[in-house]
């Protein structure tokens, strides 16, 4: 094992700024990424726990420094250099679901990586470019798995990408109409795409 850094020394986001960027029913201006890999293999996947963390979009007033979460995940990701004779599943968890632009990116590293499978959960629908719902459709023909998060993900996030200090145990707080706010995503994401219009 090459890069990423050791299980311990791996930084957690803390509980405001996952509970302000995670949160369904809020609108705010970064995107935060969290990933996981597993290793498939037959029907049992492993936890490859070395890469396993979180990152969020660069912005700049300079238009031409900003970057979206995505390409540095990408960039992260060929950092790793996963086995090609080895299969693995990327899980993402996503505040915003990606651009047009970055699904393009998507979708190009899926063809050239057939090795991996790629599953994302969004927080939220990303709906600020036009285009974006092509952008879905497109991720999802490239074989990528795309969903909304639900409750079981909130608290997955919660549980594995947020530093509660010195309370482990503390639960994930929730917060009102999580679900109902992930049924009417989830309704929607389904439509879009199913829909074959452009
Ligand atoms: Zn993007």
């Amino acid at each position: 094992m090459a890069a990423g850094p050791a299980p311990e020394a791996r930084s957690l986001m803390d509980e405001q700024t996952f509970l302000d960027n995670f949160n369904n029913l809020k609108y705010p201006r970064k995107t935060y990424l969290c990933y996981k890999v597993e290793r498939l293999v037959g029907e049992n996947s492993i936890p490859v726990d070395e890469y396993k963390g979180f990152l969020r979009n660069e912005s700049s007033p300079r238009r031409w420094e900003r970057r979206h979460a995505e390409p540095i995940f990408l960039e992260r990701m060929a950092s790793w250099n996963l086995d090609t004779e080895l299969r693995y599943r990327i899980t993402v968890f996503i505040s915003w679901s990606p651009c047009p632009e970055c699904a393009d990116e998507l979708v190009k590293f899926l063809r050239e990586n057939r090795h991996v499978k790629l599953r994302i959960f969004a927080a939220r629908i990303y709906d600020w470019y036009q285009g974006y719902e092509a952008g879905l459709r497109a991720l999802k023909a490239a074989g990528a798995e795309v969903a909304m998060m639900t409750f079981q993900e909130f608290e997955y996030c919660w549980k594995n990408f947020v530093d509660h200090q010195q309370d482990e145990d503390k639960p994930f707080p929730s917060w009102d109409n999580l679900v109902v706010r992930s049924e009417e995503l989830s309704q929607r994401l389904a439509g879009i795409l199913q829909n074959r219009e452009e």
